[in-house]
């Protein structure tokens, strides 16, 4: 298998959960690969991390491990379903005063999607800038994806895709929120990337770029994304505009207090630890630190258990759990 990230920012902390178990799924075996994209956006979080140089201080040499995504949007276009139809919109869209929240379709507003959003608040409010949310008038780029036809957004084929099962649910009703939506590809403020279409000159939303350069180097038979659960809806998206999907593990959320005490573990300690941190029945896990003095004990037969347990399929991504520590 092959797999890959949805472009992770170099300088979160937070980017080396999926990567320490990529590395473990991709590298450590010859019949698969890992790529990590790296947001080219990447910006500083409360700590002070550089992902670079994580690898490097741990002996990760991996050739070409990071690729920032060199995908032109231009070429995104001839790559969609044939059921999605692109236009240029002038009119009247809903903007908040910062440009960070920008969308076409009322229903963004409806309550289970901001809740996902995180970018507004309940009364209607961009939480960066604290301005309102207004229709304004603009001229950008607009997607309607397909409609809610069985045949069109290939609910079928998703399910096979997705590990753990459980997310299933989750993954569908999203997808049947979006299916004939109209979406807002451009931004009014200028991102990095740049499409002219019908010789005029368009910025595309940046979440929206990572979702789908992800989906088309993603496009071969056997990829996998391994990602976090609240990209649920950016799968639900990616899905509607491809024909075909790439495979996704959807690790639970890693609730860490002290980053620090995190990546100051050996690689070894550190992954057995978050191995033995995985349960694939619930949204969130802690690493429990006193772990460690029991992973330091027995550390040559957990890194003998661990790498004779492969992945060949999304499916055997469940062998990677406490039952680690069984010895
Ligand atoms: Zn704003």
């Amino acid at each position: 298998m092959n797999f890959i990230t949805y472009p992770v920012n170099t300088k979160n902390p937070g980017s080396i959960i999926p990567i320490i178990l990529g590395i473990q799924w991709g590298c450590r075996s010859p019949n698969n690969t890992f790529t990590v994209f790296t947001d080219r956006l990447s910006r500083k979080r409360n700590q002070v991390f550089d992902l670079e140089g994580w690898l490097d201080i741990n002996e990760l040499h991996f050739p070409d491990i990071l690729q920032e995504s060199k995908l032109l949007f231009s070429s995104f276009p001839k790559k969609f379903k044939s059921q999605i139809n692109i236009r240029i919109h002038e009119g009247s869209w809903y903007r908040c005063p910062c440009g960070k929240v920008e969308f076409l379709d009322e229903a963004i507003l409806s309550e289970s999607y901001r809740k996902h959003l995180k970018l507004i608040d309940q009364h209607n409010q961009c939480v960066l800038c604290s301005g309102e949310v207004v229709l304004s008038q603009g001229r950008g780029l607009v997607v309607t994806l397909p409609e809610p036809d069985p045949r069109f957004i290939g609910l079928a084929d998703i399910k096979e895709k997705v590990f753990p099962a459980s997310v299933y649910q989750e993954v569908q009703y999203w997808i049947n929120f979006f299916a004939g939506r109209q979406i807002l590809l451009s931004r009014k403020r200028e991102t990095p990337y740049r499409l002219i279409y019908g010789q005029e000159e368009f910025y595309i939303d940046p979440t929206l770029f990572d979702i789908l350069s992800t989906f088309i180097s993603g496009n071969t038979t056997d990829a996998c994304i391994v990602t976090g659960r609240d990209a649920i809806i950016a799968y639900a998206l990616g899905s509607l505009f491809f024909d075909k999907s790439p495979g996704h593990i959807f690790l639970p959320r890693f609730e860490i207090d002290d980053w620090n005490e995190i990546i100051s573990q050996g690689i070894d300690e550190l992954t057995i630890l978050l191995v033995g941190t995985l349960n694939w029945h619930v949204n969130k896990v802690r690493p429990n630190l006193s772990d460690l003095k029991f992973i330091k004990k027995h550390k040559p037969a957990l890194k003998e258990k661990l790498n004779q347990m492969v992945v060949s399929t999304i499916g055997d991504a469940s062998q990677f759990s406490r039952s680690l520590y069984m010895l």
